[in-house]
């Protein structure tokens, strides 16, 4: 046995990071482990881009949006290079989600504007908009990067230590505390936070009634703007949506959302796929003629997602869960790190909506992103 920790956090992506900063900024002694290096592309939170938005059509994610977002600014507030820009949110598509999200806007007080066409056109000329959008006005995009950066150092002023390129291998429940066993060493913890991704059902094999979480693989592009053209974030909620947002170099960044194959993430392969690559092509050209059409770049990263695009936070015993993040839990990210450090030093979740045993939180379809 080595050390031994308050709380030791097993996966130090996006959720990981952002749950040691807490437990750190909190007083508490944390360990956080990771198998792979700091911004690896294997997982969920790599990149520079990542939209913050209120609008959701289910109220409890307007009201955990807005706490969030309040906190992404008071951290902004701290440091030097702010991590959100605000450039504004526009949703199109379906009528009946336009709606949906209208009122779960209103339901936080959250104003909005409806835009026809014409004044969707004149406001944001490099899109092309065929019915009415909705305008969120603060909306923007947090600087993915940086913002793990801020995490990750905040915790370790703050007496956190991190291990990289450190696999654990089990973690086992004992009278006393938690053991956390890696390929080099064991450690011990008063409390564990699980915050794996992808590799939730694996690291979580008989420690918690986890829900089915689903891992697809998501292509993105990128392109350049032509001269004077900039974006707003924006989502087309269709039958194939698609998304996208400014990136903090200059490009667009868009992408269909929800539309990859399913995969092992130890062993998936990170080639683009012929077939949805083209059609995102053929989208952008169609209904995006504020970029060059070529992309410049692209990647993939995972989708791990519990049942109905839901999170999925809770603790069984010593070990607290915080997975299921799925294609839009970036912007919760200094909230759920909060919630996750409080569950597990004793704390509990007033109202959780993101417990294992759940049903689906609305009727018919509500993408989030
Ligand atoms: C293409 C794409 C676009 C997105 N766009 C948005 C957006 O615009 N807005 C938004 O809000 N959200 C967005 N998201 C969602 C958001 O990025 C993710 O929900 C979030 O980053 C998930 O973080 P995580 O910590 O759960 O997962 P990860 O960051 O993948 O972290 C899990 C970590 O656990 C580690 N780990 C796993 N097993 C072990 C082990 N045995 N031992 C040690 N470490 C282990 C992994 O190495 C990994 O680092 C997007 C996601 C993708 C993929």
């Amino acid at each position: 046995m080595t050390d031994s920790y308050d709380v030791v956090v097993v996966g130090c992506g996006g959720a990981g990071a952002a749950t040691t900063w807490w437990l750190a900024r909190s007083g508490f002694r944390v360990l956080a482990i990771d198998r792979f290096e700091a911004h690896h592309v294997r997982g969920s939170s790599h990149g520079r881009e990542r939209i913050v938005r209120l609008a959701y059509g289910d109220p409890v994610y307007v009201a955990l949006a807005q706490e969030s977002l309040r906190m992404w600014h008071e951290l902004d507030a701290a440091i030097d290079a702010p991590l959100v820009r605000t450039v504004g949110g526009v949703d199109t598509g379906f009528a009946d989600e336009l709606e949906q999200v209208a009122r779960g806007c209103e339901s936080a007080g959250v104003p909005y504007d409806w835009l026809n066409p014409d004044e969707a056109r004149r406001t944001f000329p490099g899109l092309r908009f065929e019915g009415r959008a909705l305008l969120q006005r603060d909306a923007g995009c947090v600087d993915a990067h940086a913002a793990l950066d801020t995490f990750e150092r905040s915790a370790v002023a703050n007496g956190a230590v991190i291990h990289r390129s450190e696999t654990v291998t089990r973690i086992e429940e004992q009278a006393a505390g938690v053991d956390v066993t890696t390929d080099r060493a064991t450690y011990r913890g008063d409390a564990v936070v699980v915050t794996t991704g992808a590799w939730a059902a694996s690291t979580l094999a008989g420690l918690a009634p986890l829900p089915p979480i689903s891992v697809t693989r998501e292509q993105v592009a990128f392109f350049r703007p032509k001269r004077d053209a900039t974006f707003p974030t924006f989502i087309d909620r269709r039958e194939t949506s698609y998304y996208g947002l400014p990136t903090p170099t200059g490009l667009l960044k868009v992408g269909e959302h929800y539309t990859g194959p399913v995969v092992d993430a130890d062993t998936y392969s990170a080639d683009l796929e012929p077939r949805t690559w083209q059609r995102l092509l053929a989208w952008v050209r169609d209904n995006v003629p504020g970029v060059e059409p070529n992309p410049v770049d692209h990647n993939t990263c995972l989708y791990a997602s519990g049942p109905d695009e839901d999170f999925v936070v809770d603790r069984r015993g010593r070990v607290t869960v915080g997975v299921g993040l799925g294609g839009h839990g970036f912007k919760f990210l200094p909230l759920l790190g909060r919630r996750l450090a409080e569950i597990a030093t004793g704390t509990p979740w007033a109202d959780n909506p993101f417990r294992f045993a759940r049903g689906p939180r609305l009727a018919g379809r509500s993408l989030h992103k």
